[in-house]
Formats: C-alpha cells, structure tokens, sequence
C-alpha cells in the first residue's frame, strides 16, 4: 500500500505559497490508517517504548491507536489551560509568535520509555517542546514517529539527537 495516495495536498493554505498536507484521507481509510499505525507500533516494538505521547491535537489521532495496539498509556501534552490538573510547561516559538505546551506533572514516571508521535514533522519546534517537557519529568525519548515530514522544514535538524520514524517524505 502506497500511503502517500492517501496524503492530500492543498496549495495556498493556510497561506498563500505553502502547501498543506492534510492526513484526513489517510484517517478516513480504515485500511491505510491501520497499515500506518502498524508500522509505528513495529517500530515502537523496537525500542521497548513504555509510554506514548502526542502533542495536541493531530498527535492523539497517531499516538492514541499506537499505545491502544500496545496496551501501554498515552499522555496529551496540550497549549496553555487546557489540562486540568498540575502541569510543567514549555514556551516555543511559532512561525509568528509563540506558544505554551503543557503537560500533567505526573504523566511520566522517570526513566520511562517514551515514543512522541505526531501528524507531520515541518521545523521540528512542536516536536522539540514536547521532548522538553517529556525530559523535564524524568522521561527517556526512545523515539519521535511521524506519518509525515517536510524535508525542506529541516526539523530533524532540531532534533537531531533522537531517532525518528517518518512514515512520508514530501
Ligand atoms: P512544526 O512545529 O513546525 O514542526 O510543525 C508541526 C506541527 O504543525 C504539527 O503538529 C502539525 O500538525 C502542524 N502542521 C504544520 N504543517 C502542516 C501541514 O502541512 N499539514 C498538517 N499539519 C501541519
């Protein structure tokens, strides 16, 4: 199965020059969804990964079905004011601004094997935020998997000390 056909590209949005890759036809595929989740559990398998956690809100749609195939927790890490209970928090810079990514206090234990996973990878600043938060409660960073990756973004650049699975390169 060729999951890129299953990847929409929409030119000009949300911006004019950029093209966005919409992973929707990908989710709505039962067949595709469950080839790319398999992969990423193979993977997750590989690295004895403990624990999966995925950044608001495109990385629960991933991560979830992973830690579910595994029958091991996922955490959300969400923006600012989302999460009820004690959190840590990180600032990261966006494309204009910056945003806060939170986590719960008590959503990794120390020392435990964690697998990030997210929709795409484009600079790499979400994924590097969640790995700060996941590394500032103790947790290890066995692995970041993403469905997709825009090469030209350069994210594994600002990732570059961790192993990454990308399932798609555009
Ligand atoms: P980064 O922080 O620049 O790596 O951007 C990655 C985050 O932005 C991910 O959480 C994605 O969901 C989202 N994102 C950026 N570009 C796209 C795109 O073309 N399609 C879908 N999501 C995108």
């Amino acid at each position: 199965m060729n999951l890129k056909d299953y990847i929409a590209s929409i030119p000009d949005y949300p911006a004019e020059g950029v093209i966005f890759r919409d992973i929707s036809p990908l989710m709505g595929d039962g067949a595709a969804y469950r080839e790319a989740t398999n992969r990423i559990v193979t993977y997750a398998r590989e690295k004895e990964v403990e624990m999966v956690v995925g950044p608001e809100a495109r990385g629960f749609i991933i991560g979830c079905p992973v830690a579910y195939e595994l029958g091991i927790g996922f955490a959300p890490a969400r923006k600012k004011g989302k999460l009820p209970r004690e959190t840590i928090e990180v600032e990261y810079a966006l494309e204009y601004g910056s945003a806060v990514l939170t986590i719960h206090k008590d959503a990794i234990k120390p020392g435990q094997k964690v697998l990030i996973c997210d929709d795409l990878l484009a600079t790499g600043g979400t994924i590097a935020a969640t790995i700060k938060l996941v590394e500032q409660l103790g947790g290890v960073v066995v692995g970041c998997a993403f469905l997709v990756e825009l090469d030209d973004l350069k994210g594994r650049e600002k990732i570059k000390d961790y192993d990454i699975l990308t399932l798609m390169n555009f």
